[in-house]
């Protein structure tokens, strides 16, 4: 059922500025690319907590997790080569297929500034990822959970992925967290750390807190509400097409670009997920101004994963992750050129309408109105 009063939530939704959208994305860019188990990587967290609190989103807090690197994984990590036939998640690759991969040669990054910013490596051991909480009036014990990754890899800026879907997190949580904003339910707001190496940190945190959903502490709060529905945002930019046959890519935004809405067809909750997703379709056709968007089925490799056997979880991107994302379709994906300097207006409009859809969705689900 969608509750809350329309014309507040368009307000609300007017509130997003696609300045400001990028700037929050320059801002994590300082950072370089952000790779988990870095000082890069603990300043970005704390200069996102820094952010949320000035938004008026104060009660921000940590979880602190163990990440041992798992050496099965590093030895698979294909290098920019051949490409399978089948894509993740269960889709079917199409047309012109171009490489994909990490770089991990610091000579591939001509800046020199850049090269030495990314030059520290990770090691193992004690990592730390954000959220903060907006607390629902009448519902505060049940919460939506709204995600981004704030890690990256590749040397270059992570400005794509994932500085474009941890801005558009922060947005929302800037907004939610105006005092004239009330919401019937929860919401929580996440910046995940070590996506990029298995989704540790969100896999973190259903271990963690799963079993204290519910729970009312002493004074009366609920440190864990019950989730609700869960969705990630995840390289948000760039839709610029398939490549050509040479494996080149379009220069331009293409017109016809739009916002993957994924939920997965396998997962226990893929009927509740379905649903989910087409009220976010839904909301985009109410409140994006520019860009469609699109619902499939094959949701993989995001911080949703760990969560959709349990919950109601969908990711948003630019592009599907198995047959489009999979198939070459963003050249800058873990490479040396995801720089905020790479991508245009036009671009950076698809993360904005993203953001348009998910907070049109979300305050729609949790009742959201502006106090007068
Ligand atoms: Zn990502």
């Amino acid at each position: 059922m969608l509750v809350g009063d329309t014309a507040s939530i368009r307000a609300l939704v007017g509130r997003l500025d696609l300045e400001r959208y990028k700037a929050t994305i320059k801002g994590l860019t300082q950072f370089g690319d952000r790779r988990q188990g870095t000082a890069r990587n603990r300043a970005a967290v704390d200069w996102i907590e820094a952010q949320l609190k000035s938004y008026g989103c104060t009660n921000t807090e940590r979880i602190t997790y163990n990440y041992q690197i798992d050496t099965t994984r590093e030895r698979r990590a294909p290098g920019r080569g051949r490409l399978p036939t089948t894509a993740p998640g269960g889709a079917r690759l199409r047309g012109n297929l171009a490489p994909i991969g990490v770089n991990t040669d610091s000579l591939a990054q001509p800046d020199l500034r850049l090269r030495a910013l990314n030059t520290e490596q990770t090691v193992p051991g004690e990592r730390q990822e954000v959220y903060c909480t907006k607390v629902g009036t009448t519902h505060p014990d049940e919460m939506y959970i709204v995600g981004g990754h704030m890690d990256g890899i590749g040397w270059g800026e992570a400005a794509n992925d994932d500085g474009s879907g941890s801005a558009l997190v922060m947005e929302l949580a800037r907004i939610f967290s105006s005092p004239d904003v009330v919401t019937d339910r929860s919401i929580r707001f996440i910046l995940w750390n070590n996506e990029e190496s298995g989704l540790n940190g969100a896999r973190a945190y259903v271990a963690q807190r799963q079993s204290l959903q519910g729970n009312r502490d002493a004074s009366g709060n609920y440190p864990e509400p019950r989730w609700l529905g869960m969705v990630q945002h995840d390289m948000m930019m760039f839709d610029h097409g398939m490549p050509r046959a040479d494996h080149t890519v379009s220069k331009e935004q293409r017109p016809e670009a739009d916002v993957n809405i994924e939920f997965q067809d396998t997962a226990k909750k893929a009927a509740e997920a379905q649903k989910l997703a087409w009220k976010f379709q839904a909301a985009n056709e109410k409140y994006a101004t520019n860009y469609p968007a699109t619902v499939g089925r094959h949701m993989t490799n995001t911080d949703s994963d760990p969560f959709k056997d349990i919950i109601p979880a969908i990711s948003l991107r630019e592009n599907e992750r198995g047959a489009q994302i999979g198939g070459g379709w963003d050249p800058q994906w873990h490479q040396p050129t995801d720089l905020f300097s790479t991508y245009t207006d036009t671009d950076c409009r698809l993360g904005w309408n993203a953001a348009q859809t998910t907070h049109g969705t979300i305050a729609e689900l949790v009742g959201a109105t502006i106090k007068k």
